[in-house]
């Protein structure tokens, strides 16, 4: 995969109208992936989160947050205005806006998320991209946070989403492997087993498929 030079336009803040210069995501090389999905990234830990970080922008005046681009946001008169409480109301915005800490871009987009309608698939996404960053900064405890947090936002997607063939799998797998990570290791093999289910026949999960099975010996060694 080439490696792209990061792009900083100047975007503007669909909530509070602050022009700033954003740095979005340019391309990186990966070198596989850990169990959880986070990718091997070469060079330093920082350096990786800092690149897995620059997939969402948030506005450093109000906190408005975003995976997509600013400008390709077409938020109502409503939306901007729900938005603005839940920023203002959020107890971790509080405390922690000040420091800057590596996750609170995920976190505020998910609180923006949320007021935004957006899936539960995408909710919990930005929680584990949050726990990636948290895990390559060593930040232990909110690393689970935002895994608990990714997986309650996957069980709901599974039962609302609709969701098919690969987003199934991968999303059922998922729920498995945080889990696993939380400690919930019978819990982890039952949801192994369901994401087995859901790559039957399907050749393009192949991978997916070695995953289920390393992790499900993996977490009935930690169950014995
Ligand atoms: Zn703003």
């Amino acid at each position: 995969m080439p490696v792209g030079k990061p792009s900083r336009p100047y975007v503007v803040c669909p909530v509070c109208g602050h022009v700033f210069r954003a740095t979005y995501a340019s391309t990186y090389v990966t070198v596989g992936r850990e169990a959880d999905l986070c990718p091997k990234i070469p060079g330093r830990l920082s350096d990786g989160a800092r690149l897995i970080r620059s997939a969402v922008t948030m506005c450093p005046v109000c906190s408005f947050a975003a995976g997509e681009a600013f400008d390709d946001l077409n938020l109502t008169f409503d939306e901007r205005y729900g938005i603005e409480e839940r920023l203002k109301e959020d107890g971790l915005l509080k405390v922690f806006r000040k420091g800057q800490p590596p996750w609170l871009g995920f976190h505020a987009a998910e609180v923006c998320g949320k007021e935004r309608s957006l899936k539960s698939r995408e909710l919990g996404d930005l929680c584990l991209r949050a726990s990636w960053v948290c895990r390559k900064e060593k930040e232990r405890p909110f690393e689970s946070t935002f895994q608990l947090r990714s997986l309650r936002h996957f069980m709901h997607s599974l039962q609302e989403d609709d969701l098919i063939g690969r987003e199934l799998s991968v999303t059922t797998y998922l729920v498995g492997e945080l889990n696993r990570r939380l400690g919930n290791h019978r819990e982890a093999l039952n949801w192994f087993v369901n994401a087995g289910r859901t790559t039957e026949g399907n050749p393009r999960v192949a991978w997916l498929d070695r995953l289920i099975d390393r992790q499900s010996k993996l977490a009935r060694e930690q169950a014995a």
